[in-house]
Parts: structure tokens; C-alpha cells; sequence
């Protein structure tokens, strides 16, 4: 739930606009009035994004022993989520505001900002009349076939409304496809679909959103154990892209709050500029979801172990994050304005994205000194072209060379390579063959030699 204390609306602002301006993200349907809830990723967002899911992927699956990777069919049998209790069960209690008709969760009335009328001002609806808390459906549903009709009730499909019940359908066809044994995982990122009442927080609550997920089955006694080892990984995992362990709060969810089958759900809340809310939820789930599944399908689930001789439906930890989430953490936490002060005393203001080197849109820019010069020119795209089948480079020749390092750091690209008149040799041998490589964070510079530069930036950017 956002805690007030931690907003600042003006910095939130200026994010959004900065996403606009440098095309991160774009409401989906602008053009024609928005779409509420749904959002494009620009280049440079789309680029962030994939560098989030590649991390995690490697991280997650390519690194590990024990961890599978799948990719699900977004379009989900109804039977699957009648059995998982997502059909029926799925929805939040909402209520209506009479004086400004807008409709909210329940459960969060606090934090109400309708202010469409003198009567609803932000935190005061607690005085309005609102009606009953009602059930709304949060699932998208669709009809299969060119030829189904509305009331045809077999043609009914759903988008599913999280990665993980593919997970769940699929776990006896993986495990039976791969030698595999307990304790093992199976992850899996995509998008997900709900019909959130109240999109709002920019991208935070979308109605179509990208999930990474792990269902991470094992022997029940390890149940527990597992819960708190995922906990650590993925707060290791937040660290290594950029967010910061202090940033972050663990609410270890109290009895009562949590699903009734989860003997132990932690939420990691990242403290954004509108409030501290949920990134991640790492869920300890018993044997609930395979169970409902064997139960829903009529077919056997269960795990043989041949050691023990033990015939038993695995329990199941579910580390379950939020792609676009991450990737607004990620940008909040990189927005920066630093103050600068130059030789003559001028002040100015620097507007610097202090991604992780790992995780930026660019990683590197390369800029010729002079435009004019067709050596410069010539070496720079030679470079370009040996940096680009392992990273986004960006060439970059208007203008004056420090407007050029300010564009890059808005975006927040780490390195800036620039070929002068040194690395032609026309200023003598000793310098030639290097280039200037400028450091966003630091602005220092220093001078590498260009067949050194593909191994050092790698070393900085893995
Ligand atoms: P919330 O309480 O914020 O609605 P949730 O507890 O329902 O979230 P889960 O069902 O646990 O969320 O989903 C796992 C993760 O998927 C969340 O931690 C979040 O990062 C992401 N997620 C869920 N709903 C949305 C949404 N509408 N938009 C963007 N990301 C979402």
C-alpha cells in the first residue's frame, strides 16, 4: 500500500516527461486518445526491458543447474483456471464514489486521488459516500474461432492473468522430457493480462504487463527453507541491476493477509516516487496449485522418488516479479539532476540516467570531433561496426562534443568514445591508434587504445 511519506509528485513528473521526451515508453493508442492502462516501449525502453529479461533470464535459467525455462501460450483453456481458482475467484472488491463516479479498490481507500470533484480530494474520500465493496472480474476473456459465437461457451478463452499456470500445466511434460529431480524450477517471463479497475502509477498497474516468474518445486520440509533462499537471491538479483538493497522493503506478509494455501509470502516494495509498493512477490505456495491441477484434470501429478520410494505432489516456491515494475524502478532509481558549477562560476543543471552499466539502453557512444573530418568519420564507424554484434552503440556527430555527452547522459549511456585528431597521429605517432573515453557518472576521460576497447567494455557491461 503507497506510503505517503515517500512521494514526491515533481520528480515523478519529470520522469514521465524525460520518458516521453527520449522515447522510453509512450501510452499505447496516443495517437488516437490512449488506451488506458496500456503502454509501448520507444527504443530506448524497449532496449532497457530486453536487458532486464535477458539478466534475469541468464541469472535465473542459463547460470543454473536446477532451473528449466518455458515459453506458454498467452490464449488459456478455461479448465485451467476454473482448476487453479482463478474463474470466479479471481477479482477485487471495488467500490463506486456517488459524487465523482470513479471506482476503487477496496482495500486501498486510503490513497483514493479522484479529485474530479470539490467533494473527492485526494485522501478525502474517506468523507464521501461510497457504495457496497462489489467483485469485479479481473480477467480478459476472448472467443476462439473465426466462426464462435458470443453464446457459444466451448469457444471461451482467457488471457491468462499470470505466466504461472502454464507452469503448472506443463510440469509433468517437463519433468518427464529432461532428467530432472527435486529440487528443481521452471521459469518463464511474458505478459500477463487483468482488467485492473484503476490503471494508475504510470506503468506500475497496467492492464497488459510482463511477468517473470519461477515455480521452484520441491520436497514439502525444504518448503520453507527455499522461501527465504529465493528471498536473497532476488534481493541479490535487484542489487546487480541497479537497485539498491536500502531502497527496498520486505513485508513479511502476516497470517490472515495471505493466500490461504501460502504458509509463508514475503513482497519486496521498492520505494518509489509515488510510494513504497510492490515489485515481487516470493510466495511459498505448499502443494496447492499442482494439487488443484490433478484434482481439476483427472490426471496423476504427482513425483516419484526413487531414492526415498515416495510417491508425493511436490511443494512449489514462486519467486513472481514484475517486468515493467523492475524496468520503472530501474528508471527511477537512475534519474538524477546533478548541479554543475563551471570554470567561470555558471551554473547548470545536468539531467543524468545513472543506469547500470549493464542494464542502459546504449552502451556505448562514438563520436567523431570533427564531422567534417572523413578519417575521423572512417575510424569511428570502423569501431562502431566491431562493437556491434556484442552491444548498442550509438553514432552521434551534431554539434558541439559536450552537448553530444549531455544527450547520451540523458539517457544514460556509460561510455562515450570520441575520435579526435590524436587518434589520427596528426599531433605526432604517440597518440595515435587511441581514443578518448568519457565516463557518464564520473565525466572523467581517459585514453585507451581502440584494439583494447571491445574486451574493456565488455569487462564493464557483462
Ligand atoms: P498488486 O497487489 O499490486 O495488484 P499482486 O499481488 O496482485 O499485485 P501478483 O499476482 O503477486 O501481484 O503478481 C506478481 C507480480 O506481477 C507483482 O509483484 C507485480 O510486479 C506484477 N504485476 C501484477 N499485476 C500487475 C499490473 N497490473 N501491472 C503491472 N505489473 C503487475
Amino acid at each position: 500500500m503507497a506510503n505517503k511519506e515517500h512521494t514526491d509528485p515533481v520528480r515523478m513528473e519529470k520522469i514521465v516527461s524525460l520518458c516521453k521526451r527520449r522515447g522510453f515508453i509512450f501510452q499505447a493508442g496516443e495517437l488516437y486518445g490512449g488506451l488506458n492502462g496500456c503502454w509501448d516501449y520507444g527504443p530506448l525502453g524497449a532496449e532497457l526491458k530486453r536487458n532486464l529479461k535477458d539478466y534475469w533470464w541468464r541469472k535465473t535459467v542459463q547460470e543454473r543447474d536446477d532451473v528449466l525455462g518455458m515459453d506458454g501460450a498467452i490464449l488459456t483453456h478455461q479448465e485451467v483456471l476454473k482448476a487453479s481458482g482463478h474463474v470466479g475467484g479471481f477479482s477485487d472488491p471495488m467500490v463506486d464514489c456517488k459524487a465523482c463516479k470513479g471506482r476503487f479498490r477496496a482495500d486501498n481507500l486510503e490513497n483514493l486521488e479522484c479529485g474530479q470533484k470539490p467533494s473527492c480530494k485526494p485522501g478525502e474520500h474517506k468523507n464521501c459516500e461510497l457504495t457496497e465493496p462489489r467483485a469485479f472480474d479481473l480477467m480478459l476473456s476472448t472467443k476462439l474461432g473465426a466462426l464462435a459465437t458470443d453464446d457459444d461457451p466451448k469457444a471461451l478463452a482467457y488471457l491468462r492473468p499470470e505466466t504461472a499456470q502454464s507452469i503448472f500445466v506443463q510440469y509433468k511434460n517437463i519433468l518427464d522430457s529432461n532428467r530432472i529431480k527435486l529440487p528443481f524450477g521452471i521459469a518463464q517471463v511474458g505478459k500477463s493480462f487483468r482488467n485492473e479497475i484503476n490503471p494508475r502509477n504510470y506503468t506500475f498497474r497496467s492492464r497488459e504487463f510482463e511477468q517473470m516468474e519461477i515455480e521452484y518445486f520441491c520436497r514439502p520440509e525444504d518448503g520453507l527453507r527455499l522461501t527465504d533462499e529465493w528471498l536473497e537471491a532476488r534481493l541479490k538479483f535487484y542489487e546487480e541491476i541497479g537497485v539498491p538493497r536500502e531502497k527496498l522493503h520486505i513485508l513479511d506478509v502476516p497470517d490472515g493477509e495471505r493466500a490461504f494455501y501460502s504458509k509463508k509470502t514475503y513482497d519486496i516494495e521498492y520505494e518509489f516516487p509515488f510510494g513504497i509498493q510492490e515489485l515481487e512477490g516470493v510466495a511459498y505456495r505448499t502443494d496447492y496449485d499442482l494439487s488443484v491441477h490433478q484434482k481439476g484434470s483427472g490426471r496423476p501429478l504427482e513425483y516419484f522418488d526413487e531414492e526415498t520410494k515416495e510417491r508425493f505432489i511436490p511443494h512449489v516456491v514462486e519467486p513472481s516479479a514484475g517486468c515493467d515494475r523492475t524496468v520503472l524502478a530501474m528508471i527511477c532509481e537512475a534519474f538524477d539532476e546533478e548541479e554543475l558549477t563551471d570554470e567561470k562560476g555558471k551554473k547548470d543543471v545536468r539531467t543524468v540516467m545513472r543506469f547500470m552499466p549493464r542494464m542502459a539502453p546504449i552502451k556505448v557512444g562514438i563520436f567523431p570531433l570533427l564531422k567534417k573530418n572523413e578519417e575521423q568519420v572512417r575510424l569511428c564507424r570502423e569501431i562502431q561496426k566491431t562493437l556491434q554484434p556484442w552491444m548498442t552503440v550509438f553514432y552521434d556527430d551534431g554539434g558541439a562534443v559536450g552537448r553530444r555527452y549531455r544527450r547520451q547522459d540523458e539517457v544514460g549511456t556509460p561510455f562515450c568514445i570520441t575520435v579526435d585528431f590524436d587518434t589520427i597521429g596528426e599531433n605526432g605517432p604517440e597518440l595515435q591508434g587511441t581514443v578518448t573515453v568519457r565516463h557518464r557518472d564520473s565525466m572523467e576521460q581517459e585514453r585507451l587504445p581502440i584494439d583494447g576497447l571491445l574486451a574493456w567494455l565488455l569487462d564493464r557491461i557483462r
